[in-house]
C-alpha cells in the first residue's frame, strides 16, 4: 500500500537535525515522506524507512539500538541525528479498577501534559469495551481558547505540541498493549496545532506506523471553521467532535469566549460539508452545567437547530472544576435534557460516567499534580475529578 501522503505546509524534511550540543532531532516530528525522502538521500534502499518506522512505531522502539535488522552504520547515523527518547512519565494513576489511567508526561523546562488511556470507548453506548484500548491525548501545553468550564483553559497557551510529542502518548500506551482508538480530547485544541496533529494522525494510520483505521481515530474541536474546511479536504474519515455547548450564540460565545464571529449555523455548515466529504455522522459535543445550559427548553430549541443534519449530540455532564462555581447537574436533570432532544428525532447519547470523569475534563490531571505539589503527589485515583 501507498503511504498517505503528508499534509501540505512547510517541510521539515530538509532541515538539518539540530547540530552541536543541541538535542538530536524528534525522528517522528518527520512526516512518512519526509523520512523516506531523508533515507532515499542517505542512499538507503527504499524499503528502508518502512523498516525504520515500523520499529519506531509498532515496534515501540525508544533507540534505534533497537533495530535489529538495520546495518550497525545507520542505526549509528540515524541515532547521531535523531532520537526516538520518549517523555519522562511523571505521574500514573488509576481509577474504574485499572479500567482508566490518566499519564502525566513531563515535556521539559516544567511543561506537562496528560493523556488518558481507557479500556473501552468513552462515546459509544454503554461504553463498548470488548478488545478496546483508546487513548486520549493533548495536542498543547494549555490552550488559549479559554472555555470558561475548562481547567486547561484557565491556564492559556504555552506551546504547541510537536507531532513527536503527541505520537509519543499513544506509543507509551501501545508498548503495553495494543491501541485501538485515539481521540483528541486531552488538553488543547487540535486544530489550532493543525500541523502537528494531522503529522501525528498520518504516522497513526500509515500501514508501516499503528496502522489504525482513520475511522478509530477521531478529533474533539471547539470549533475552528478553517481548519475545520481544510480537515474535509485531507481524504481521511476521520471521527469529528465539533463542541456547541448552547443552543444560541450569544451564550456560545459566554462559555467559550473566543468563538469569535464563529456561529451555530456556521458549525452545523461546516459539519454538514466534512459529512459529505468523509461520510462520517459528525457529533455535536454539549458539556452540561446546571442553571446554564441544561434547561429543557434549551434542549428544545438546539434540536430545531439540529433537525434535518443527521445529527449526533453527545451529552457530556460536566465535571467541576474548583473555582470556577459551575456544578454538574443532577442525573434526572441530563436524562430530561436527552428525551427532550431523542423526542425531536436527535440521536443523543449521554457519555459514560467513568469516561467523563476524565476525558471530559481536559487538563485536569496537570492541574492537581500542579496544585498538590508536583509531580508524583497526584490525587490517588478514583478521586472525585476536579
Ligand atoms: S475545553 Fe478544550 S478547547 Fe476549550 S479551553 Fe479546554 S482544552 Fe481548550
Amino acid at each position: 500500500m501507498t503511504i498517505p501522503p503528508a499534509p501540505s505546509g512547510p517541510s521539515s524534511a530538509q532541515a538539518p537535525p539540530r547540530g552541536g550540543d543541541a538535542a538530536p532531532a524528534a525522528l517522528l516530528d518527520l512526516s512518512p515522506g519526509e523520512l523516506s525522502d531523508l533515507l532515499r538521500g542517505w542512499g538507503e534502499p527504499e524499503y528502508r524507512a518502512e523498516q525504520v518506522a515500523r520499529w519506531a512505531l509498532r515496534g515501540g522502539a525508544t533507540d534505534f539500538s533497537e533495530m535489529t535488522d538495520l546495518p550497525q552504520g545507520l542505526r549509528d547515523r540515524l541515532g547521531g541525528s535523531y532520537s526516538l527518547a520518549p517523555p519522562r512519565v511523571a505521574l500514573e494513576t488509576e481509577a474504574d479498577g485499572g479500567e482508566t489511567s490518566k499519564l502525566l508526561f513531563d515535556l521539559g523546562s516544567g511543561g506537562m501534559v496528560e493523556a488518558v488511556r481507557m479500556a473501552y470507548d468513552p462515546d459509544a453506548a454503554g461504553g463498548a469495551r470488548a478488545g478496546r484500548t483508546t487513548v486520549c491525548v493533548s495536542t498543547q501545553l494549555g490552550c488559549a481558547m479559554a472555555c470558561v468550564f475548562c481547567a486547561t483553559g484557565l491556564q492559556g497557551l504555552a506551546r504547541n505540541l510537536r507531532p513527536a510529542e503527541i505520537l509519543a502518548q499513544v506509543l507509551h500506551v501501545h508498548r503495553e498493549r495494543r491501541v485501538s482508538n485515539v481521540v483528541f480530547m486531552g488538553m488543547g485544541e487540535p486544530l489550532a496545532n493543525y500541523r502537528s496533529t494531522m503529522r501525528a494522525i498520518r504516522w497513526m494510520v500509515a500501514p508501516e506506523g499503528l496502522g489504525l483505521s482513520p475511522r478509530a481515530v477521531t478529533i474533539s474541536t471547539v470549533g475552528l471553521t478553517g481548519p475545520l474546511a481544510r480537515l474535509a479536504e485531507e481524504g481521511l474519515p476521520l471521527g469529528l467532535a465539533i463542541s456547541l455547548h448552547a443552543p444560541d450564540d450569544e451564550l456560545r460565545r459566554r462559555l467559550v469566549p473566543t468563538a469569535g464571529r464563529v456561529t451555530i449555523d456556521g458549525l452545523i455548515q461546516a459539519a454538514r460539508r466534512y459529512r459529505e466529504r468523509t461520510g462520517r455522522r459528525v457529533s455535536f459535543a454539549y458539556a452540561l452545567l446546571e442553571g446554564v445550559n441544561d434547561d429543557p427548553e434549551q434542549a428544545r430549541r438546539l434540536a430545531g437547530r439540529l433537525r434535518g443534519e443527521r445529527a449526533h449530540v453527545n451529552l457530556i455532564p460536566y465535571n467541576p472544576v474548583a473555582g470556577l462555581g459551575l456544578r454538574r447537574p443532577r442525573r434526572g436533570r441530563v436524562r430530561a435534557f436527552q428525551r427532550e432532544l431523542q423526542s425531536a428525532g436527535i440521536a443523543a447519547t449521554v457519555r459514560v460516567e467513568r469516561g467523563a470523569q476524565i476525558a471530559a475534563a481536559c487538563g485536569q490531571l496537570r492541574t492537581d499534580a500542579a496544585r498538590d505539589g508536583g509531580p508524583g503527589k497526584g490525587r490517588p485515583a478514583g478521586g472525585p475529578g476536579g
